[in-house]
């Protein structure tokens, strides 16, 4: 008994699909959520950049392979930069963000 072929399409003659972009809040400033403000202490900061690695908002930023600052306008408080800084050096602390607005008014 002959066996049926079926020719079956490759992937070239899929169609092509649509590229969408990806969701962003840049143009949000969505560091209003935060309760709690990123403080950097840079005496003590190795500038291993382990925190902007780990920062799920890109807001540790750096300029020239150095620590430069945290974009406030986007960092949401979660403290990860803050649990991730290699414990011998603690170059971050998180503090109230209330107290924080108090001290720069
Ligand atoms: S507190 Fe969170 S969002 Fe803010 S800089 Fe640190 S890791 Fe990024
Ligand atoms: S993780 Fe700590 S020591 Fe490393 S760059 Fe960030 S603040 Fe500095």
């Amino acid at each position: 008994m002959a066996k049926d072929t079926i020719e079956k399409p490759g992937w070239r003659t899929l169609p092509l699909g649509d590229v969408l972009p990806a969701g962003t809040a840049h143009e949000f400033k969505t560091g209003d959520w935060r309760s709690f403000r990123p403080v950097h202490d840079a005496a003590k900061c190795t500038n291993c950049l382990i925190c902007w690695i780990y920062c799920p908002d890109s807001s540790v930023l750096v300029e020239a392979g150095s620590f430069k600052g945290f974009d406030l306008d986007h960092c949401k408080g979660c403290g990860i930069c803050a649990a991730v800084c290699p414990p011998k050096v603690t170059a971050i602390a998180m503090i109230d963000e209330r107290e924080a607005r108090k001290g720069a008014q």
